[in-house]
């Protein structure tokens, strides 16, 4: 018999990474399955990355690394934060791991316990609750309104922070909303958090660089008064289309850095020798591909958006960030997860119901939008049949 610690059986899922799995043996039948369910660029990584990795390796970067990761790679992280965010930072704060999801694992790991409540946004990415729960802490749901462009009610959150608060988690622009929290809701909790010195931030701003038209992405690091309390995740994942290589970044107040340090020891070492070598590049190198694969994440979630709110049936915001849109589904009569599965079993589209993301998605589904626009208008297509025979 397998015995399993307790906390075993409060760890959570990403059910993108299911669906992806049933879309894939679906496929395997010969099926003609559209994926629009998983949260990855369908780019390549583009060719000077991919090639200052390949000589990474005949270099010779076989090796550990420093557990923070290279001081080259740190450096550059710090040059990109003084470039877009204008502020100076410490580079021994910043420490380089295997992806995005490592520095909340290694927050929550920290900061979350029993008797404590983590307070994370709902819809939002589901590792944030998970790991709040698998720590022990309380998970405490920041609803997100489609009505305010899915960002949230600061005075909300104030009202519900208490002496058990340890943690806020924030993500802009939203996955799976596509949404962006705006700089008033910001200045009103920051000026609130005044009040509870001891309440950490964790801002991931993964899709930062990933913002449409003139939309404002506001960085956490913008306020002077969190910095000895701020974590701020961030990773090549997305903007460099590297979801594949597994690297990302944290920058730790003085207050965690050592812990996260020693975290990493009991855990990867560090981030893979070469995959660091071809970051820098991706940081220092020419930034065509970022600006086209955003352009194009641009178009096709607008075209998206406009295309699903004139469905019976669906109405659908467009997206400030990121490359999903989020409609709501509610008027079809069906619940998102029937409409997951039915979706995938009759008119071969995978997308993802939006209870995968918290009780707050009820009603909406998740439609990432990494296919060329052929591809999604064949998904639209599909989409309108189906709901026409419901
Ligand atoms: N944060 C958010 C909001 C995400 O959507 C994702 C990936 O989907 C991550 C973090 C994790 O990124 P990574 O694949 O680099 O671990």
């Amino acid at each position: 018999m397998t015995h399993l610690t307790e906390r075993m059986f409060r760890l959570g899922t990403e059910s993108a990474l299911e669906v992806l799995g049933r879309a894939e043996a679906l496929k395997a039948q010969g099926r003609p399955v559209i994926n629009l369910g998983v949260g990855a660029p369908d780019f390549r990584t583009p060719e000077n990355i991919v090639e200052a990795g390949r000589q990474a390796l005949a270099d010779g970067w076989h090796g550990y690394t420093p557990v923070i990761g290279l001081a080259e790679l740190r450096e550059a992280v710090v040059w990109d934060i003084q470039n877009r965010q204008g502020v100076e930072v410490d580079p021994n704060h910043v420490m380089i791991v295997p992806g995005g999801k490592p520095t909340m694992f290694f927050a929550l790991l920290m900061l979350g316990e029993p008797g404590v409540e983590v307070m994370y946004p709902d819809p939002g990415f589901p590792i944030y609750r998970s790991m709040v729960e698998f720590s022990g802490a309380t998970a405490i749901p920041i609803p997100l309104e489609e009505t305010n462009g899915f960002s949230f009610d600061p005075e909300q959150v104030l009202s519900q922070v208490n002496e058990r608060t340890r943690l806020i988690i924030l993500n802009s622009p939203a996955n799976p909303t596509g949404g962006i929290l705006g700089r008033s809701e910001i200045d009103i909790l920051v000026a609130g958090l005044a009040d509870h010195p001891d309440v950490y931030v964790m801002s991931d701003e993964i899709y930062s660089r990933i913002v449409f038209g003139d939309t404002e992405h506001v960085s956490l690091l913008e306020y002077e008064s969190l910095r000895d309390r701020l974590i701020l995740l961030n990773g090549w994942s997305k903007t460099w289309a590297m979801t594949g290589w597994r690297i990302g970044w944290g920058l730790w107040p003085a207050s965690l850095i050592g812990g996260a340090e020693l975290l990493q020891i009991n855990s990867n070492s560090c981030a893979n020798a070469a995959v660091q070598v071809a970051a820098v590049e991706a940081l220092r190198g020419p930034q065509d591909a970022v600006i086209e694969m955003v352009n194009a994440f641009d178009e096709r979630t607008s075209y998206t958006a406009s295309a699903l709110d004139d469905l019976h049936g669906v109405r659908c915001k467009q997206p400030g960030g990121a490359f999903y849109v989020f409609p709501n589904i509610s008027d079809t009569g069906l619940t998102s997860k029937e409409i997951q599965d039915r979706l995938l079993d009759q008119a071969d589209v995978a997308v993802v119901a939006g209870t995968s993301f918290g009780d707050g998605g009820a009603g909406h589904i998740r439609i990432s939008c990494a296919a060329g626009l052929e591809v999604l208008e064949e998904a639209m297509s599909r989409i309108e049949r189906f709901l026409e025979s419901v």
